[in-house]
């Protein structure tokens, strides 16, 4: 399967049609930059609910912070994450960012966060426990800076609708999303229509650049497609807003 013009072309009808049906989903839900790259690093192969247990301990034993993460033992850092799995693995994850912002950024998330993309994108990949997607989702959820994040559903809708091979790398898939949706009017927010849209939060609500937003919106957009529509083995394409861009199979 090939990329075309034609393909990317598409993508932004894509997001008009899941915007006007189902509004902003108001991602990511956090109240601080900090809490969002934690959730990041917490989310790794286990369901929201849990990492939302995780955060809660963090924020209740005042640990939700740079500082929190520096002071506390690792074996209280591993108590209090338990709930989101591999918490031994995670929690040392998490000592390993916070060292990697303080000797190189002063401790500073603002100062990490106003390096230019591409530079801090390599930086964050090169941290253990730290691949394109949680990366992307730091750089975009956490600083506001300008990419795509591609997940397991992005690939799944792509690949059901012609437009990119499951195999595709993933740098490609996503500037194939970027390049479809560079053109995208930017839509103002409004009511979410979804009912498992976020509720607006501190970070859902921060300032960012028209892309940004379009990159934030259609991100959450997927993942209730893939999450309530395009499911792995049965495909509910009846009630899918996506429905009118499925490619016509040819008798
Ligand atoms: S559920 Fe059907 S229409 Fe919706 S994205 Fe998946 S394949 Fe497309």
């Amino acid at each position: 399967m090939k990329r075309t013009s034609k393909n990317q072309d598409c993508l932004g009808p894509y997001f008009e049609a899941l915007h006007s049906a189902w509004g902003p989903q108001h991602w990511w839900p956090a109240r601080t930059p900090f809490e969002v790259i934690v959730g990041a690093y917490l989310t790794q192969n286990t369901s929201w609910k849990n990492v939302e247990m995780a955060l809660a301990h963090l924020r209740r034993a005042g640990l939700l912070s740079l500082r929190g993460i520096r002071d506390v033992s690792l074996t209280r850092l591993e108590a209090a994450i338990r709930p989101a799995g591999y918490f031994r693995q995670k929690a040392a994850r998490l000592k390993m960012f916070v060292a990697f912002v303080d000797q190189r950024y002063h401790g500073s998330l603002e100062r990490m966060f106003g390096q230019p993309t591409q530079r801090l994108r390599q930086e964050l990949l090169a941290l253990n426990g730290v691949g394109p997607e949680t990366a992307d989702s730091i750089l975009l959820y956490a600083g506001q800076h300008p990419v795509f994040v591609v997940d397991a559903y992005t690939r799944r809708i792509l690949e059901r609708h012609g437009i990119a091979a499951a195999s595709l790398p993933y740098e490609e898939v996503q500037s194939l999303c970027e390049s479809g949706l560079a053109a995208t009017p930017h839509t103002a927010p409004g009511r979410s229509n979804h009912p498992t849209a976020h509720r607006p939060s501190p970070m859902s609500r921060a300032q960012r650049s028209p892309l940004a937003q379009i990159y934030n919106d259609m991100h959450g957009l997927i993942v209730n497609v893939g999450k309530h529509y395009c499911l792995k083995s049965k495909p509910q394409c009846e009630q899918c807003p996506l429905q009118k861009f499925l490619p016509r199979v040819r008798a």
